[in-house]
């Protein structure tokens, strides 16, 4: 397998001016012309070496140079390349080649999903096309002119404007397309099919009218209004916020069943996986809504950042994804709420990146090599990468970084660029030395950062000591000291923080200590707050001084955060109970710190609900050297029940005061439902009949999904009759609607049920499974291996087994999911010994089948070699 590294780029001796592309549409065989206008790239030493063009799985018939035939000894062309020596300074080059959409089922490059054709070229799909330079820093002119049976494929689109169009005989017809902004071949896009349209407008700051259009299959043409309101929020957001204005006259989305990401910022064209652009209340929930308004904006957002300024080459993606996540994190606090948007990302970013950098598959942001480039789409790179661009806005404040954004996308815009552009724009804007945040590109592992403070109480002041640490790597040189922001407050005994004790700290040493004056009484430190840089923060700290952060603190991400790691410190304890065999017991300190929110008149529901819920067992299992996933789990379970139990009456008032509602999807409902379903929970947690009566009465009842949905994941977490009756009217009701079934594979996979395991072999054979759509095959397969780790990681290894044979046969149809998949088994090495072997053991097995991809054999040698 060949080994890329970020050192070895190379500017491509050959540039593309322009391309005009013709599709002679057909599933099973279509064939694709390209005529390129080629020159010798000015900025690469003269050279004289032959045109190497990318290719994967295509066959060549035709080929013209300047007009003329090529003989045989002027190329080589096999599936992979194409080699043509002796070229002139600037030529025209013409080939044409054939393709199998309906055979793609990698869903790379051009393929049929339910009839539809369409397109994903990012990373490294445009090659699965045609003959091309595909790589981010060429970028060209495309005209693209599509031909097709008009009967099966009355909608033809691509990127740009459409600019003629006409019918041909045979019952086919055409439509050519323009793009007037030169681009690279991972932002082209075709779509031809069956498809309605959701139209809309919008106008811009200047005055421009913008054509919106959302294209769906007939049966969706119901589910769109909210993608529409979702597009118009963010273009009008992103002038407000940063000035930034829509380039062509018009704009569309396409949704389509079967795709390997969420989305694709494809220039004017976005492809996007239904489930991020089909929602209406009966079919949808509320985190579906805000995940449909997060990504509809996020691939908006791409058209400046990402489009118009691009990455030079793949080691930069983090300079469009991580830029182009924050962009939307942003967006998405100012939609919703800026506290609960802020929880979910931390959230997200601790469970999939802080896990990633504590595991085989540790990279910085800036990777320095890979194999396929495919599997490092990671938390690591966007997740984690938004939070470095964060950074930026901590230091520079949020006037200096939209002054540094604007700066640098005037000055590349038009280029391929890197990582260090976009420091240096910042830097440049601000008048600042940004130097020191390069680290942050390229040091991998989560930074450690400890706290210790001292309160002088005859001089009136504390001192706060933060020292840092990074993971050491072993081929790698020594980590250095990171700029790192905290932000801090000093909390006095009245709750609140105390005169001149809020700042920014700026740590950018090895250690450092900070002193506060004007402290007349005992403070509690509030440390990080709203997570001001992705670390960790160790500290001693007592329940008692959590608790009171947890009622007072005045940042409410740190409020939430004070729950968290009180109720982690209650956990852990457990799981030392649990496995030095002692008698297991409450502390009550926790059950009155939840009475205590449960009251607060000052909070939300929705983030009364997030301080109400235990941290998850994947984030516990990081907190302990040795994972036993059995003794984390019956802890937990042990927690919800006292709390269920201890506070039974609050929960039930709560629930009785916030069942009745509508199914609207507003902030006011979306904090009730929220708050309810929390509470209900905790009620049927208990397993009484009474409690279980109110949960089967709000799945029959239910008007909108969130609601059904909820009671439906309480149901299937019982080992009950009701289960099994819930699971047979959910599908009996749903089977017809692919992603609300999708939610009925995901629930049972996760399901806390002793039958989970059981349930996921049925469901693997049930007639609607299907391994070959990426849903359908992350609903259950990813759903059970990452999100149910008790089940996943029973003792006698048979879910390991299941899953990687799984793994195996999906391979063989599409290397891309089968390597998230795969990731399950990444953490191996730090469970108990007994399931460390038996993952590895899997993880052997895996790489020693024949014909794996190199997407999973990637990650199954590091997994096993670090
Ligand atoms: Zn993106």
């Amino acid at each position: 397998m060949e080994r890329i590294h970020r050192k070895d780029y190379r500017a491509s001796e050959f540039l593309v001016d322009t391309i005009d592309l013709v599709f002679e549409l057909d599933p099973t065989e279509t064939i694709v012309r390209a005529k390129m206008q080629l020159h010798r790239n000015p900025e690469v030493p003269a050279g004289t070496g032959p045109l190497l063009l990318h290719g994967d799985g295509l066959e060549l018939r035709a080929l013209r140079l300047d007009g003329a035939a090529l003989d045989g000894s002027r190329f080589e062309a096999d599936s992979q390349s194409l080699r043509i020596h002796d070229v002139p300074d600037r030529f025209e080059l013409a080939t044409e080649v054939v393709i199998h959409p309906a055979e793609n089922t990698k869903l790379m490059g051009l393929y049929t999903s339910s009839g539809t054709f369409c397109t994903q070229c990012e990373a490294e799909g445009f090659r699965r096309i045609t003959y091309y330079l595909d790589r981010p820093d060429v970028m060209a002119r495309f005209t693209t002119r599509i031909e097709a049976e008009r009967a099966r494929y009355p909608v033809l689109l691509s990127n740009g404007n459409r600019v003629a169009e006409g019918e041909l005989s045979d019952g086919r017809h055409w439509v050519q397309w323009e793009d007037p902004f030169p681009k690279p071949s991972y932002l082209f896009a075709l779509v031809a099919g069956n498809l309605v349209c959701h139209e809309g407008t919008f106008t811009t700051a200047s005055g421009r009218e913008v054509a919106l259009e959302i294209w769906v299959e007939p049966a969706n043409a119901d589910k769109c209004a909210h993608a529409l309101a979702s597009l118009q929020a963010a273009m009008r957001w992103d002038e407000e916020r940063y000035g930034l204005e829509y380039d062509l006259d018009i704009y569309m989305i396409v949704a389509v069943d079967d795709f390997n990401m969420g989305a694709m910022e494809n220039k004017g064209l976005n492809v996007f996986n239904s489930k991020f652009v089909l929602a209406k209340p009966s079919t949808a929930t509320d985190d579906d809504y805000e995940g449909i308004e997060g990504v509809v904006a996020h691939e908006y957002f791409h058209n400046w950042t990402g489009n118009r300024v691009t990455c030079r080459d793949w080691f930069q993606l983090t300079l469009k994804e991580g830029l182009t996540v924050f962009r939307d994190q942003e967006f998405s606090a100012d939609m919703t709420s800026a506290a609960v948007q802020r929880i979910k990302d931390v959230t997200r970013l601790r469970t999939a990146q802080f896990a990633e950098d504590a595991g085989p598959l540790a990279h910085p942001i800036r990777p320095e090599s890979y194999i396929e480039m495919n599997n490092f789409y990671t938390a690591t790179v966007y997740e984690k990468g938004a939070e470095v661009v964060r950074l930026y806005q901590t230091l520079l404040g949020r006037e200096g970084f939209r002054k540094g954004l604007r700066h640098y996308l005037e000055r590349h815009d038009g280029c391929a660029v890197t990582c260090d552009d976009f420091r240096q724009g910042m830097a440049d804007a601000n008048d600042v030395d940004l130097d020191q945040l390069e680290r942050w590109y390229f040091q991998a592992g989560t930074p450690v950062v400890r706290t210790s403070g001292a309160w002088d109480a005859s001089a009136g002041s504390y001192a706060m000591t933060l020292s840092q640490s990074q993971r050491v790597f072993p081929d790698e040189p020594r980590p250095r000291p990171l700029p790192i922001p905290i932000r801090v407050g000093l909390v006095g005994a009245d709750g609140n923080d105390i005169a001149g004790t809020v700042r920014t700290l700026e740590l950018s040493e090895d250690e450092h200590t900070f002193t506060f004056e004007n402290v007349r009484e005992r403070p509690v430190p509030s440390i990080a707050r709203g997570f001001s840089a992705p670390i960790k923060l160790e500290m001693e700290r007592s329940r008692e001084d959590l608790a009171f952060l947890m009622a007072n603190d005045s940042d409410p991400f740190n409020r939430w955060e004070a729950g968290q790691r009180f109720a982690t410190d209650v956990l852990l304890g457990l799981v030392g109970r649990v496995l030095e065999g002692q008698a297991l017991e409450m502390d009550p300190a926790l059950v009155q710190a939840f009475r205590r929110i449960l009251s607060d008149g000052s909070l939300d529901g929705s983030i009364k609900a997030l301080t109400l819920s235990l941290p998850s067992e994947e984030l516990l299992s990081q907190e302990l050297s040795q994972v036993d996933p059995d003794a984390v789990h019956r802890a937990r379970e042990f927690v919800v029940r006292e709390l269920g139990a201890a506070l039974r009456d609050d929960w039930m008032s709560t629930y009785a005061q916030h069942r009745q509602g509508t199914d609207a999807v507003d902030k006011a409902q979306i904090d009730r439902r929220r708050l309810k379903n929390r509470a209900l929970r905790y009620l049927v947690a208990l397993e009484e009949q009474g409690t279980i009566a109110l949960a089967v009465e709000q799945f029959r009842t239910a008007a909108g999904m969130t609601d059904y949905e909820a009671a439906f994941s309480m149901l299937v977490d019982l080992d009950s009759s009701e289960a099994d009756r819930a699971i047979a009217e959910f599908y009996d009701r749903w089977r017809g609607e692919p992603l609300v079934l999708d939610k009925w594979f995901r629930m049972q996979a996760m399901s806390s049920s002793p039958a989970a395991f059981d349930r996921v072999v049925a469901l693997s054979n049930h007639p609607d499974f299907n391994l070959a759509n990426p849903n359908r095959a992350r609903s259950l397969l990813f759903a059970f291996a990452a999100g149910n780790p008790f089940a996943f990681h029973r003792a006698d290894g048979e879910a390991y087994r299941f899953v990687a044979d799984r793994v195996v046969e999906l391979d063989a149809i599409n290397p891309q999911v089968a390597s998230r998949i795969v990731s399950s088994f990444n953490q191996w090495r730090r469970f108990e010994p007994g399931r460390a072997a038996l993952m590895k053991a899997q993880l052997e097995r895996i790489a020693g089948q024949s014909g794996i991809s190199k997407d999973v054999l990637e990650i199954v040698e590091r997994a096993v070699e670090r």
